[in-house]
């Protein structure tokens, strides 16, 4: 199995972070760096079950400028090409109006989505379905996956579920 997965997410939502957990520190300090070509590889994940290119998706969050408008149109292209979109939420933050406005995104394109919910090692576990039950409401997600990508938890679940869909 091999295929292309975009992550997307508010800034700070961890991103980065899932990228070094997944892939190593070379990668993620290149994905730093700012962003011209489109469907820029981020880093390529290999195992005996198959092969995951993650591609940047600069500009999906809310323009202030024209220049803006068209880093979205780009990013919106790249969010219709790829196998599979990752929303990497924050769990401490919860649903903001950043998170409303990619989700209206994502139902512009027909790509599956996953909502993976971000940094659950800082909420208390009966916290997580109240804030999974308002994103589901928003959006048909194809899998929900809680992980904390800084200390690894549930990642490997996140890669198996992956793998699936490609
Ligand atoms: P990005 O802007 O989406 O790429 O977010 P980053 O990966 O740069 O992470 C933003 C901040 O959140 C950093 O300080 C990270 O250490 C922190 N962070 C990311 N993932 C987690 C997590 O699972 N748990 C906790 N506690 N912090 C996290
Ligand atoms: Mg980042």
């Amino acid at each position: 199995r091999s295929g292309f997965v975009a992550l997307i997410g508010r800034p700070n939502v961890g991103k980065s972070t899932l990228m070094n957990q997944i892939i190593g520190h070379k990668v993620a300090i290149m994905s730093d760096k700012p962003q011209t070509t489109r469907n820029k590889i981020q880093g390529i994940y290999t195992s005996a079950e198959g092969q995951i290119i993650f591609v940047d998706t600069p500009g999906i969050h809310k323009p202030r400028t024209k220049l803006g408008d068209y880093m979205v149109n780009v990013a919106q292209n790249t969010l219709r090409e790829v196998d599979l979109i990752l929303f990497l939420v924050d769990a401490k933050e919860g649903l903001g109006p950043g998170d409303q406005w990619i989700i209206n995104h994502l139902k512009e394109v027909s790509t599956p989505v996953f909502l993976v919910i971000n940094k659950i090692d800082l909420v208390h576990p009966d916290e997580l379905l109240p804030l999974i039950t308002r994103y589901v409401e928003l959006y048909d997600f194809k899998e929900v996956i809680p992980v904390s990508a800084l200390q690894g938890n549930n990642v490997s679940r996140l890669m198996e579920q992956i793998l699936r869909y490609l």
